[in-house]
């Protein structure tokens, strides 16, 4: 799950890691009023999407006085603001988040990950901040230091020193940048978060060090033992049929093809998805229904790959492990009655009761194709299309 800035500097600053002041605002009426409280004669007006590069697009704007502060709420509430991230059809603002304004000496970059080549956290410094991480990574490697944690040991405050040298820090400053990074990386660990990325990390005229920005991404299966942080969600920020999905707890990504998947299980979509691709076609979505496929599963399932406008076809892939096939069939059969199933479905099952579930297929009145391999299933789907 991700969470706005202005969500992630409430959270880092419960950690004590040094984040300029600011609030949210809804309205341009609550951004005067959070101004005027605030005070300070420099501000900035920030549109709160879970999408970065938002200064390039518009979405970030220095403001001189509290009018000023009003007048740039107003333009960029409702407002569909589009970045190299949102992709062309961008995404509409309805929170800003007003900060006081910081003078920058220098902008660099940190950030947290996993790094599951190595199993450890990576914290990761640069001092091209400012600029995407993944640009830098690729144009000139050499600028981004890396520490690799132990989990036995967890970050020692020799690495957070060692990365504050890199970037060229001198004296006060290599204690608060010292202090800074292992405050977000106790913020990333006891969160669960997933990334943390500070970007940039600014210096400022008086040697502060300060998160100017900030993005957080946390892990789902952990979500559980964060109420707080699992209500900071904002569903406006996801694809309207994943957060359908997520409230009937099945697993959807929503993928670019025209081939509908649903499987159980989520090695066996990976799969799925990969046989469809091997057989010249370009699966439309992730789906795994779980190990406990049954009617209700089936006919959700159905129903979110079908609004999908770009779904020409539906492969129904399930092994029946768990669950029986025969079971699974009558599932396929109800939910189908139930739907206005207008593409075609193509059937394979594997697994207990196969036999007898692909007889129930074959006797029903709807039109599924049954297929018996993984293999003639995916290159029947693709020919269908
Ligand atoms: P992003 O473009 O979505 O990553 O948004 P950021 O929060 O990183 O802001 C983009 C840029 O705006 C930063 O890199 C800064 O150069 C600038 N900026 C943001 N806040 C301030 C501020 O308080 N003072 C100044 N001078 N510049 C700011
Ligand atoms: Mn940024």
């Amino acid at each position: 799950m991700n969470i706005h800035e202005y969500q992630a500097k409430d959270i880092l600053r419960s950690y004590g890691v040094a984040v300029p002041g600011g609030k949210v605002a809804f309205s341009a009426d609550e951004a005067e009023a959070i101004a005027k409280e605030m005070g300070g004669d420099i501000f900035v007006v920030k549109a709160q999407i879970h999408a970065g590069g938002r200064g390039k697009g518009g979405g970030v704007k220095l403001a001189k006085s509290v009018a000023e502060v009003r007048e740039l709420a107003d333009q960029m509430l409702g407002m569909t603001l589009v970045t190299h991230q949102t992709g062309p059809e961008g995404k509409t603002v309805h929170r800003v988040l007003i900060a006081e304004g910081v003078d920058i000496a220098r902008e660099l970059y940190l950030g947290i990950v996993l790094d599951r080549s190595v199993s450890k956290l990576v914290v990761m410094a640069s001092t091209e901040g400012g600029v995407e991480i993944e640009t830098v990574a690729e144009e000139t490697p050499e600028k981004i230091y890396k520490e690799y944690i132990d989990p036995q040991t967890d970050m020692q405050p020799f690495q957070a020193r060692r990365l504050a040298f890199k970037l060229g820090l001198e004296g006060d400053q290599i204690k608060h940048a010292t202090k800074f990074i292992l405050q977000l990386y106790s913020a990333f660990t006891e969160t669960d978060a997933s990334l943390m990325e500070i970007n940039p990390l600014v210096v400022t005229p008086a040697g502060e060090v300060l998160a100017l920005d900030a993005k957080i991404g946390f892990d789902d299966n952990a979500l559980y033992r964060h109420k707080n942080i699992a209500e900071m969600r904002d569903t406006n920020e996801e694809d309207p049929l994943e957060v359908r999905a997520s409230e009937h707890h099945l697993n959807y990504i929503k993928l670019d093809g025209n081939v509908g998947c649903m499987v159980n299980g989520a090695g066996l979509a990976m799969a799925t998805m990969d046989i469809i691709k091997l057989a010249g076609g370009m699966p439309a979505n992730f789906l795994d229904v779980g190990g406990g496929a049954n009617v209700e599963t089936v006919r959700n399932g159905f129903e979110i790959i079908l609004s999908d406008p770009n779904v020409k076809a539906v492969l129904v892939n399930i092994f029946g492990g768990i669950v029986r096939c025969d079971r699974v069939a009558n599932g396929i059969i109800e939910a189908a009655k139930s739907i206005d199933l207008s593409v075609p479905l193509v059937v394979r099952l594997e697994g207990t009761n196969a036999k007898e579930a692909r007889e129930l297929l074959a006797n029903s009145d709807m039109n599924f194709e049954v297929a018996s391999s993984l293999e003639e299933a995916a290159e029947k789907v693709v020919a269908l299309i």
